[in-house]
């Protein structure tokens, strides 16, 4: 574990409940308010951006929860799924929203959205992430819905973890030491 007194702050508590808010307008826009939606919470990084996202959203929604990582306790994507418990049921075409805290290398994601349309009968699969971190990127994966876009460093804060801990802050920081 690190010593919280060294973690940076990133991104106040404020700002990032302001842009989830503008984020859910957008989602609000972008389906029917008469449609049910399917949020699916990728745990465990996704779970506060889900909350807050979900709270603004105005039609029907239907939450799952699956679990899924590829970092494990460390700070780099160890380029294969490590835990997958993925219990989803048929969608009856009906429409899918993934929310998942962080796009890096995107494979997760990718391992996601063709197991979601391989199995579950979705009408449509969309994903909402709150961060971006294109620069790592190696899947073609692109968010529909993102808060924000982040440079090559290791964040925490807001769900996000680093060996379990530091989930809890209301607001992303992140230690010097492991930027690139
Ligand atoms: P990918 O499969 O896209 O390489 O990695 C996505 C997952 O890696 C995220 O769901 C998250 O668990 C983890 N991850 C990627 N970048 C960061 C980061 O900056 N901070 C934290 N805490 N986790 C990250």
């Amino acid at each position: 574990m690190k010593d919280i007194k060294t973690l940076k702050k990133l991104i106040p508590a404020d700002v990032l409940n302001k842009r989830i808010k503008e984020l859910a307008d957008e989602i609000n826009k972008t389906y029917s308010t008469d449609e049910p939606l399917n949020l699916i919470c990728v745990l465990r990084g996704a779970v506060m951006f889900f909350c807050e996202l979900s709270k603004h959203l105005k039609m029907p929604v239907n939450m799952e929860f699956i679990s899924l990582s590829s970092y494990g306790n460390s700070t780099n994507s160890s380029g294969k799924i490590n835990r997958a418990n993925i219990i989803l049921p048929d969608f009856n075409n009906q429409n899918v929203l993934i929310v998942e805290d962080i796009i890096d290398t995107g494979l997760t994601l990718d391992f996601l959205i063709k197991y979601i349309n391989q199995n579950c009968a979705a009408k449509s699969t969309k994903l909402a992430v709150l961060f971006d971190k294109k620069c790592a990127r190696k899947y073609d994966v692109k968010p529909n819905f993102c808060a924000f876009e982040v440079d090559n460093k290791f964040i925490v804060g807001f769900g996000l973890d680093y060996m379990g801990y530091y989930r809890n802050l209301d607001y992303i920081g992140y230690f010097e030491d492991f930027s690139e």
